[in-house]
């Protein structure tokens, strides 16, 4: 989607560090990190939260917690622990209006966050 930041992430439009990258998804170290380990992980079309998660995209966000789990063990905190959260809408905290997912990890993480 035009206008969109992480569409054009995805589309190499500007740069990111990408730590992994398919056909249907992309992930990359955020700009702003909140632990050592923070990484976006997106599914390159565009949904803008969870909301638009309907049925017929269950294959998808399967597949993004299977590169989630891959991450989480390529930057070594599968055994020490991690978090993954996903932010939607105003009172959710969301940004950007495109479904992301935050990878967080490489220390023992406070209760809330963000
Ligand atoms: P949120 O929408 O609140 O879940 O979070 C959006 C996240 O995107 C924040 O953690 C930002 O630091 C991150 N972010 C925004 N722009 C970029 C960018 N160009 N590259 C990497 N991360 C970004
Ligand atoms: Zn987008």
């Amino acid at each position: 989607m035009k206008d969109c930041i992480f569409c054009q992430i995805a589309l190499k439009e500007i740069p990111s560090e990408i730590a992994y990258e398919d056909d249907q998804v992309i992930a990359f170290k955020d700009i702003q990190p909140l632990a050592p380990v923070h990484l976006l992980v997106i599914p390159k079309c565009h949904l803008c939260s969870i909301n638009d998660v309907t049925p017929e995209y269950e294959g998808l966000i399967g597949h993004t917690f299977s590169v989630i789990r891959r991450l989480a063990s390529e930057f070594g905190v599968s055994e020490s622990g991690y978090r993954v959260v996903t932010n939607t809408g105003t009172d959710g905290g969301q940004i950007v209006g495109h479904l992301h997912f935050h990878l967080l990890g490489g220390q023992a993480l406070n209760a809330k966050i963000g």
